[in-house]
């Protein structure tokens, strides 16, 4: 049995609405839905979520925003009137109008994209309709409550064959609605497969699967086919932009595979994350991600060796400014460590008073304009060739290593270069291995 989330672009208007018809039916094992809300048609569309935030902020200020109110009416009664449905969707958007300009919150006005979208795409499956309001939970504080909408949406789901389950909210304990943060569908698709225990999580969007590097850096970089949940994250946090990061987790936790598909191709096998991969005898890599803006604290001190509990004094110091690290690469005498520049943006002063009063240190440099590249793969794991060929690339493009990390894992080597030098180290690396 399958779960299938659809993301904006596949829900954009009617023609959309109709390849993911064809794509339901195609597969009797595609049970249950979880649409986002319409996304943009065009490269200068608006997302009607996008919309929705803007008729709230309208309507907060004092404005009766009913300008942007009928754009988001003419979308849905359109895709209503070209799929040529019977719904009564106008008695749906008054209430939603009433009920925000009765100062409704934020959370209830934006999350109705997903809501009039599910109403729809369920009357054009015909399939059941659940509201998530009575199905997914969130604690007083706005805490997602995973337990208590595992029980619940399992008991629902296993009232109805067929459903569709609109993605991004839930309620809290009075009622109130409660989004994810955006983009947050992919989480709802994540709860709807582990409550329904799927076999597979299908997230339907409008490409063909994870690519292995960024497209606007590389041209035409190949798609991943298959990637362990571990090795997307090292990849996401990288800044690959794949799933809502909170999606991964139920799903993980339930040995769920999800299978990244294009509604506009649905032939294509897309990629496969994977709980695991025993070892499939690759020996390359599976994707390459990376950023820019980071700065390096380098503190260095005679026999630091041998000082008990140096270590623990800097990353007091960053502790005591509140301010998180990456990555703490050290020498003998040297340590150092590299943060993002939004984490240390106002507070580089005091951080380096507090590095030169914990660890009196000989001496205490700060450099600028690092960016890191995380280089990820199950196929380096204990085998021989891959950091050669990795450093090789960057040698022969002439491109200088500042910082080297590899985590215990084997999964992931990353390196810190000139942000000046990112875009080239990128393309280096990709085409050492995928040229
Ligand atoms: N519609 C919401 C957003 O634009 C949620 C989603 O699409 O996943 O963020």
């Amino acid at each position: 049995m399958k779960v299938c989330k659809f993301g904006g672009s596949s829900l954009a208007d009617a023609q959309q609405f109709k390849k993911v018809k064809q794509i339901v039916e195609a597969d009797p094992q595609r049970v249950y839905i979880v649409p986002s809300a319409p996304g943009k048609r065009s490269a200068d569309d608006t997302k009607v979520t996008d919309l929705l935030y803007a008729y709230h902020a309208a309507v907060s200020a004092g404005d009766d925003g009913d300008a942007i109110f009928g754009e988001i009416k003419n979308r849905f009664v359109s895709l209503r009137d070209e799929l040529g449905l019977g719904t009564d969707i106008e008695a749906e958007l008054d209430t939603i109008s009433r009920n925000a300009k009765n100062g409704a919150s934020v959370d209830y006005v934006v999350s109705r994209g997903e809501y009039l979208n599910g109403i729809l795409m369920a009357d054009y499956l015909g399939f059941e309709f659940i509201d998530p309001a009575e199905t997914i939970f969130f604690n007083i504080k706005g805490v997602y409550e995973s337990e208590k909408t595992r029980t619940v949406m399992r008991g629902r789901l296993r009232q109805t064959k067929q459903a569709v389950i609109p993605g991004f909210y839930g309620s809290m304990p009075d009622g109130q609605i409660k989004t994810f943060s955006r983009g947050g569908s992919d989480i709802t698709g994540a709860i709807v497969a582990r409550s329904a225990r799927a076999d597979v999580y299908e997230n339907w969007t409008d490409v063909s699967g994870v690519l292995m590097a960024d497209p606007r850096i590389v041209k035409d970089p190949k798609v991943i086919r298959m990637i362990t949940y571990r090795e997307l994250r090292e990849l996401s946090y990288m800044g690959a932009t794949v799933l809502h990061e909170d999606a991964i987790f139920p799903v993980f936790k339930a040995n769920i595979p999800i299978n990244i598909k294009n509604t506009n191709d649905p032939e294509d096998p897309g990629t496969m994350i994977v709980p695991n991969v025993d070892d499939d005898g690759t020996d390359t890599i599976t994707g390459i991600a990376g950023k820019k803006g980071f700065t390096v604290i380098s503190v260095e001190k005679a026999n630091m060796n041998t000082e008990l509990g140096f270590g623990r004094r800097m990353l007091t110091a960053l502790e005591k400014n509140d301010i998180r690290f990456e990555h703490m690469p050290s020498g003998i005498d040297t340590l150092g460590v590299v943060v993002a520049n939004s984490e240390i943006a106002g507070k580089q002063p005091q951080l380096l008073d507090d590095v030169y009063n914990l660890c009196e240190p000989d001496s205490l440099e700060v450099f600028q304009g690092l960016a890191l590249i995380a280089t990820v793969g199950r196929g380096m794991i204990s085998k021989i060739g891959v950091a050669g060929r990795l450093f090789t690339a960057l040698a022969e493009n002439h491109i200088n290593i500042r910082m080297i990390d590899q985590g215990s894992s084997e999964i992931n080597i990353i390196v810190g270069v000139d942000e000046k030098d990112f875009e080239k180290a990128i393309c280096a690396i990709y085409n050492a291995f995928c040229g």
